[in-house]
Parts: C-alpha cells; structure tokens; sequence
C-alpha cells in the first residue's frame, strides 16, 4: 500500500493504529479497516486561453462501501497527491460513521491552484474531471461535494456533465450545489455554523460566557468566514484572521462584516488593511477563547501544540493537529479539544439532507435543516464526551473509535466476500 505513503497518510495511519490498539482490534484485520477500496488516478488534458493544452492530474480515493454509497469533498490545490485524498477519504469514513451517516468515505481532487485558472479553464477541468471519473462513481456509488479550492459552481458543472452523459439530470450526483440546481438551503453555511454551535456547546461545559469571549480564525474560505460570523453572532470577538495571502491580528476586536464584504468582492484577505498585519506563523499562538484553525492539515505540531494560548481549540479543518501534537494536548488539561471529524462534521449532515432530498425530490426549509443539523451534532457532541469520561481517554480518541468501531462492527456483521 505504497502509494499512499507520505506525512499526511502517515498520519491518518498513526491516529488509526492508537484507536485500533486503544479497541484492541487484531493485527490483522486493520489492513482492511484502514486501507481504502479503490484510488483511481485520472489525467486532465485542457485548452489554455493562449491556445495550449495543458494536463491536470486527478484523484479519487473510495474508503469503503460498507455502510452505503461513499462520500465526500474535491480539492483543487497544489498540494493534492494521493497520499493526501487517501488520507481525507479515511477521516471522511470515521467522520460519517460518528454522526450516524449510512457512507463510506472518500475524496478527490486535482493538482491545480485554482487561482491560476480563468473561469474558462476552471469550468473545462472541472467538467473534464468528472467525465474522467464518470464510471467510478453515481449517486449510489460514490457522491462528490466541494472542500478546499472549490464551490458551488464546481458543484453545479460536476452535476451538469454527469446529467449529459446519462441523459436525464440527476441532482444526486453531487451535493454542495447552488439552490438552483437541488441544492439544499443552509448547505454552504453548514460547516462553519456547526463549528460555532459546537464551540458554543464546549464553552457551556467549561463555564466560558461567549458574549465578550475572543476569537482567531485561520483560513477564512467557506468555513471559517462562516465559523466568524457564526461566532460573532453569538457575541465573540475576532481578534485575528489569516488566509494564504495575509494575516490580521488586533485585539481591539475586527469587523467581521467588512472583513466578509472586502473577501467577497477580492476573494481574498490581502489589501483589508495595512496597520493589523501580523506574522502569520504566530497566529496560532495568539491568546483567545476559541482557536479555530480552517485552513489546511498539519499546522499543529507538538511546538505549536506547546504554544497554544486558547481555552477551546475547534478543529474546522481537516487533520490540522499531528498525532505528536496531540500527545502534548492530552498533558495539557486547559484546552477543550473539538476533534475535527467531530467539529466539521456540520458538512457532510448538510450533504447528507441535500442528498436524502434530491432522491426524494422533496425539498426542506431552511431553519428544517438547521434543526435537524444541530440535533445530529449534540447527539455525536454528547457520545464523544460521555465515551471520553468513561474511557479516560481524549476526546479525539473517543471520537475517533466511535467512528473506527461503527465501521468495524458492519463489516464483522457483513463478512468477508466471497
Ligand atoms: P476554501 O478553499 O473555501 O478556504 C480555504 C481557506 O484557507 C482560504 O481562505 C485560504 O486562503 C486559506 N489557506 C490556505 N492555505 C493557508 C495557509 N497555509 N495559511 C492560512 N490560510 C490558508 O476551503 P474550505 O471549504 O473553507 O475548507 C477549509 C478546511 O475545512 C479544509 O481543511 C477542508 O478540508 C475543511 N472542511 C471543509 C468542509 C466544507 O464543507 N467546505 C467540510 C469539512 C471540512
């Protein structure tokens, strides 16, 4: 299993071996637990504007099918290899199995920053991708939905190109498209909402009032420009922000409405203001109430872990905190842990009812879904600190082996073909 070798599935395997050791599952059923179904490669080739043709390279890792269809996000980044979306797909897989989802997971991807593509060129690849992918996946299969580098137009052209090859439209296909075209209301909010709801339910637990508490966000894409504003609705102060292009720190408190009008019209963090820029590589470091790093995986290793100046650390990103890091957290007692296949797991619910309603053609108001959302979330909140209680373990491990165990017990209960 070579292929998916490098830092980031390195520690997706990490984390699985200390749940696997942790549930003492045998050496020799955690090959099948960890290693994913099928990893399907896929070569792009595009017109440029200037008349070129260029070739893009293309992923798609499935973990498993055992519970249903599998699941999951695209990422259009430079930093996109296999190893990478193999890892993703695996935390996909505890993720829905933690909030009681019948998928499998999975993820993909293109090595491409997309910032360097026209709308042309962006539209091009990404309809190419999908008719690329168009054998290995479908609405009982394997359902696409948007992460890092794309959206909701991304989502749209996917959905519109599988629909051409079948004849029909078929809405199913991916989930995290614009309302116009079956998606469903509060799905892009849905991450970032549920980062808030949760960070709100970790501060009930230790006694943090959130009207007056502080906040730095790292990342402000769909989940953490929402995270902010969620965050700032219920009366938390940001009083740092970073994206790849800037970082803003005053403690003074930021206008999250500006910072959202200037993203919106530049795309962007870079050019808000020239006063609050501050060192990126110590945003982390800022002493705040609620520390939400949404950006990329890997940004908190054991000196950053060390470091940190937070009372809730709510993980909106996928994977941003090492297996080392978290062995400095578990000595650590003032930080409030919100594992990330706990704390934006908001997401994937929202897809799930996006999905669950394209099938029925019977479509949810928006605050339907946010009550249903916040539901699933307090139920998977709840059994991750009772499990942690009771096992005197962290809450990343609790969540971790509810995940690992749900997976486990259905293919126990399924056996092994033929
Ligand atoms: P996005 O592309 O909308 O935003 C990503 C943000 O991170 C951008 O602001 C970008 O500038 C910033 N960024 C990138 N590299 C950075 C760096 N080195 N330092 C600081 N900022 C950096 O992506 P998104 O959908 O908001 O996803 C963010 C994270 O949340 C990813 O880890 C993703 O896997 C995870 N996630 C997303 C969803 C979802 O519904 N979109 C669901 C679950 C988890």
């Amino acid at each position: 299993m070579d292929i998916y070798a490098g830092p980031v599935f390195d520690m997706a395997r990490t984390q699985f071996h200390r749940i696997a050791d942790h549930l003492d599952i045998p050496l020799d059923e955690r090959d099948r637990l960890l290693y994913p179904k099928r990893a399907i490669t896929v070569a792009c080739p595009i017109h440029r504007d200037d008349g070129k043709t260029a070739v893009f390279q293309g992923y798609r890792v499935q973990h498993h099918l055992t519970l249903g269809p599998t699941k999951g996000g695209t990422r259009f980044s430079p930093s996109v290899d296999i190893g990478e979306v193999g890892a993703l797909a695996v935390w996909m897989s505890w993720k829905c199995a933690l909030a009681g989802l019948p998928y499998g997971g999975a993820k993909g991807g293109i090595t491409v920053d997309p910032h360097a593509l026209s709308r042309r060129e962006l539209e091009a690849l990404s309809r190419r991708y999908m008719q690329e992918m168009i054998p290995f996946v479908g609405p009982h299969t394997d359902v696409m939905a948007p992460d890092m580098g794309t959206n909701e137009q991304v989502m749209a052209w996917f959905m519109d190109t599988y629909s051409m090859y079948q004849g029909q439209t078929v809405t199913e296909i991916v989930t995290g498209k614009p309302i116009a075209t079956g998606g469903t209301l509060g799905r892009k909010e849905a991450t970032g909402r549920g980062v808030a709801y949760l960070a709100e339910r970790a501060a009930q637990r230790i006694g943090l009032k959130l009207a007056g508490a502080t906040a730095v966000v790292q990342g402000f894409g769909n989940v953490g420009s929402i995270a902010a504003a969620s965050l700032a609705e219920r009366g938390v102060t940001l009083i740092g922000v970073s994206d790849h292009t800037a970082c803003y720190v005053d403690r003074r408190g930021m206008d999250v409405a500006a910072l959202l009008k200037h993203v919106g019209e530049r795309g962007v963090l870079a050019g808000f203001s020239n006063e609050l820029s501050a060192d990126p590589t110590e945003l982390l470091a800022t002493p705040c109430d609620i520390l939400v790093p949404a950006a990329v995986e890997r940004v908190i290793d054991a000196a950053v872990a060390a470091r940190l100046q937070c009372r809730v650390l709510a993980e909106a990103a996928n994977g941003p905190t090492t297996p080392d890091a978290d062995e400095v957290l578990d000595q650590r007692k003032d930080i409030f842990v919100l594992p990330d296949i706990l704390c934006n797991a908001g997401g994937v619910i929202v897809s799930y009812f996006e999905w669950i309603q394209d099938l029925q053609q019977f479509f949810w108001d928006e605050a339907e879904v946010n009550d249903r959302l916040y539901r699933v979330l307090q139920r998977a909140f709840v059994g991750v600190l009772d499990r942690a209680a009771r096992e005197g373990v962290s809450h990343r491990t609790a969540a971790m082996a509810i995940g690992v165990a749900k997976v486990r017990d259905a293919k126990v209960a399924r056996g092994l073909f033929p």
